[in-house]
């Protein structure tokens, strides 16, 4: 018989699957590393597991403890996916800005979610920030994994991902494309495909314009779950030989085109990563071997990304990506 143990134990190994349509006259080939066939849906259960385990080693996670977070998404997920595999119990901290669909996903998963409003100051007491750790201090046997300072964030992926595409590509890979968040998954992965090729493989970020990784000062973008107004110290700043920022107009024309040409329904940041590899794989000649990380799958984003009134809204939808319309015939 073919079975695991349970579904957090197939965490990690995600395919590698080739861009055809998006690259059509480019030279190098281009691979995307689709990390929504993770079991909780994200590249953020790597961390999730690593992060845990390291806590249950040191003794700062005890038999029957609760873990907190301030999170609204995937690394949500990824928690009470190992939470319930070892018998944790789990409190997220979101604000209210997060919609109830996502809400409703770690609830799902047996979570407890409480919410902050976000129209307050970091500093108020009522704001994420100050709730998550007032929780910490008051539930007995509480764990924040502080996924933006947990150096177990950038190692999981130096143990997994790094060590997965070297095998995967047998040591072709020559770029490495990624978004940056925390900064842990282009910092580890990054880090490792350095060491084992001896500096050969070039490592890229992507970022959303306005964001700090690529010279801005935090101003707004719609792109979620990359960027950042505040320098996390799960990212190493000389890990990258290349940022390549890219506007919401592009990262949500590319995330569409993933899902209609390539058949990867993928989030919004997986657009921006992949049109970072896109403008990257122009420069690039016929023996190179690109691969850009997709972190998550397109579900959770049904009602912005892929919705026409809500794209139109912003002034996003062209022309030629706007679909179907009702006078068309199909
Ligand atoms: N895309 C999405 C959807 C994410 O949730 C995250 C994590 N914040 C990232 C990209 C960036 O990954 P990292 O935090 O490892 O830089």
């Amino acid at each position: 018989m073919e079975y695991v143990d349970h579904v957090v134990d197939l965490v990690g190994n995600t395919p590698l699957v080739r861009l055809n349509s998006l690259v059509e006259g480019l030279a190098p080939l281009v691979l995307a590393k689709v990390e929504y066939f993770n079991p909780g849906g994200s590249v953020k259960d790597r961390i999730a597991l690593r992060m845990v385990e390291a806590a249950e080693r040191s003794g700062e996670l005890k038999p029957g403890g609760t873990i907190v977070e301030p999170t609204s998404g995937n690394t949500g997920v990824g928690l009470a996916l190992v939470a319930q595999r070892r018998g944790y119990k789990c409190v997220f901290v979101c604000p209210d800005k997060v919609s109830e669909d996502k809400r409703n996903v770690l609830k799902a998963y047996g979570a407890e979610v409480v919410v902050c409003p976000t129209a307050v100051a970091p500093e108020h007491p009522d704001s994420y920030y100050n709730v998550s750790d007032r929780l910490v201090r008051e539930i007995p046997g509480a764990w924040k994994p502080n996924q933006y300072a947990n150096p177990q964030n950038p190692e999981s992926h130096y143990f997994s991902t790094g060590p997965e595409l070297w095998r995967q590509t047998e040591g072709r890979i020559t770029h490495f494309v990624a978004g940056v968040g925390t900064g842990g998954t282009i910092t580890g992965t990054g880090r490792y495909l350095k060491e084992v090729s001896e500096g050969r493989v070039k490592i890229i970020g992507a970022d959303p314009e306005g964001s700090v990784y690529s010279g801005g000062t935090g101003r707004p973008y719609l792109v979620e779950g990359v960027g950042e107004d505040f320098w996390p110290t799960t990212y190493d700043r000389d890990i990258c030989d290349e940022i390549i920022p890219i506007s919401d107009a592009d990262s949500f024309d590319v995330t569409r085109r993933l899902a209609r040409e390539e058949g990867l329904l993928v989030g919004g940041s997986c657009g921006m990563a992949a049109a970072a590899a896109i403008e990257l794989a122009r420069r690039c000649g016929p023996d190179d071997v690109i691969v850009v990380l997709l972190p998550d799958g397109g579900r959770g984003y049904l009602s912005k990304v892929f919705n026409d009134t809500w794209m139109s809204s912003y002034g996003f939808l062209s022309p030629d990506h706007s679909g179907a319309t009702a006078g068309d015939v199909l």
